[in-house]
Parts: structure tokens; sequence; C-alpha cells
């Protein structure tokens, strides 16, 4: 009797896994696309903290490069400091970055 019931609740529960099991690789393949996403988000935001760092030599780091490509040069050229704890690799202040956006797409 045991053994029938076993078998059926275990039956049962080779039922109900198979639909979790789906889902389950389901997720696993996301958490693999969400884990490449990250890798390439990581690696363009290395990419930036590089040229930040290079700027930061270059005695250019906080200032604006779409500024300073327009002339804007000193004070008027920094990027805001509310930005730069935001982003600290930013290259834009938010005016220039909304301008390149706008001429990207
Ligand atoms: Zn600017």
């Amino acid at each position: 009797m045991s053994d029938i019931r076993d078998g059926a609740f275990g039956r049962e529960d080779g039922d109900s896994r198979t639909p979790n099991h789906m889902a389950e690789l389901g997720s696993e393949n996301y958490e693999q696309d969400f884990a490449l996403d990250l890798i390439r988000n990581e690696q363009e935001t290395l990419g930036e903290i590089a040229a930040a760092l290079g700027r930061i030599e270059a005695g250019t780091y906080g200032q604006c490069e779409g500024c300073l490509e327009e002339g804007t040069t000193g004070r008027k050229s920094l990027i805001p400091k509310t930005r730069l704890n935001a982003i600290p690799w930013a290259r834009n202040c938010v005016e220039c970055e909304r301008k390149r956006e706008t001429q990207y797409t």
C-alpha cells in the first residue's frame, strides 16, 4: 500500500517538476543573458573609468568634453559635482550629454 502511494506521489512530483524545470531553465538563460549584459556594461564602464583616470592625469577631469570642444573652458565647463557623484566617469555635463544623445539617435 505504501509502495503504491509512494509511487503515485513520486509520479505526481515528477509531473509537477517538469514545468518547474522548464521555468528554471528559462530563468537560467535569463540570468545568463543578464550576466552577459552586466559583463558588457562592466567592460564599457571599465573603459570609461580608464578614460576618466586618463583625464585625471591630463588635468581635465571633471571638465565637460562637449563644453571644451565648443571652446568653453574654466568653471563654465565643469561637470556639476552632483553628476560626478552619481557617475564619476562622466565625460559630459547633462546639457552636452543630451546634445550628444540627440545627435546619435
Ligand atoms: Zn558640457
